[in-house]
């Protein structure tokens, strides 16, 4: 009866692992097409100074509604545009969506030259050989300026290939370019690389900010990446503050780069606007 039981549960298995495999490539049909039907919007979600308010930058972060489906999160799609390769394709469109309205923003005095648009790059973007000319070709297109630009990688991309991660991240830091490593501390990180990589930002993962102030090793955590960053002279921010008292600790600890909910959740373009302009009139 016992093996009846565990062949049972055996079919149930291979059924879910299909059912699983038939979503991913459903998912991915889906996706497929997605650009030319102006499925996909961005938002974007402001990043403060908290020592007198102001908004430093915003990170720009995809968002995805389905005629039927209606939202999907990013959680869902974005490892399957990674697995599929679609993820090269849709991160240039992010990239020239965000320049493009970069551009306006800053023609409409809405933005400054000194605030900074975050734009997440996933490793096989990164790694596309054509990586670096096709973010000069958008940025002339567009008008952008490069200054404005901070292109959030993550530790993933430092596992193989590191001198031509280095090399392609000189050039374009050399037109202006800031890089920031995104979820800094989850993933495949050493210590040398940082020393090697001309990164300006370190982001201070969501999931070490959840627990403070009241989990000690959430504190040791964070006090170590801000006093790395401090070391190394590279800026910090704290990504995922959502309370008074997350913040309160944070400014303790002299980190005062702020995104999370606890200033504004991720914004669609009009309340963006609507949020840097209530900024200015306070
Ligand atoms: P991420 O780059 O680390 O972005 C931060 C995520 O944290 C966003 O989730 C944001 O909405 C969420 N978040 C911000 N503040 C808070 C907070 O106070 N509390 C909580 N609980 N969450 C907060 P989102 O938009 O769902 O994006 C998830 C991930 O998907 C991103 O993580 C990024 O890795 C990826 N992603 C999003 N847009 C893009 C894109 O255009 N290109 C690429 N390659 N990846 C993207
Ligand atoms: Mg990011
Ligand atoms: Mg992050
Ligand atoms: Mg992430």
């Amino acid at each position: 009866h016992a093996k009846e039981q565990g062949k049972d549960r055996v079919v149930l298995f291979e059924n879910f692992m299909a059912e699983n495999v038939i979503q991913r490539i459903q998912l991915e049909e889906l996706l497929r097409d997605a650009i030319t039907k102006n499925e996909f919007f961005l938002v974007f979600q402001p990043q403060i100074d908290s020592t007198n308010n102001s908004i430093i930058g915003a990170e720009t972060l995809i968002r995805w509604n389905h005629p039927s489906k209606g939202r999907v999160s990013p959680a869902q799609f974005i490892p399957v545009l990674e697995s599929s390769g679609l993820i090269i394709k849709v991160g240039y469109w992010v990239f020239e969506q965000s320049c493009i309205l970069l551009s306006q923003w800053l023609k409409q005095g809405t933005w400054s030259d000194t605030q900074l648009i975050g734009i997440n790059v996933s490793p096989q973007q990164f790694n596309d050989p054509n990586f670096v000319e096709t973010i000069i070709e958008i940025l002339q297109q567009t008008g952008a300026p490069a200054r404005c630009i901070d292109i959030e990688i993550t530790e993933g991309l430092l596992i193989d290939n590191i001198e031509d991660v280095i090399t392609k991240m000189i050039q374009l830091k050399s037109l202006g370019i800031r890089f920031s490593i995104d979820d800094f501390g989850t993933g495949y990180s050493s210590l040398s690389y940082l020393k090697k990589l001309p990164v300006d930002v370190l982001k201070i993962d969501q999931s070490f900010i959840r627990d403070i102030p009241n989990d000690e090793q959430s504190i040791a955590i964070v006090e170590t990446i801000v006093s790395i960053a401090q070391h190394l002279k590279l800026k910090c921010i704290a990504e995922g503050v959502e309370t008074k008292e997350q913040l309160d600790f944070l400014t303790s600890i002299n980190c005062n780069r702020i995104q999370g909910y606890f200033f504004s959740k991720p914004l669609e373009v009009d309340d963006f606007i609507k949020f840097i302009n209530d900024k200015k009139s306070v």
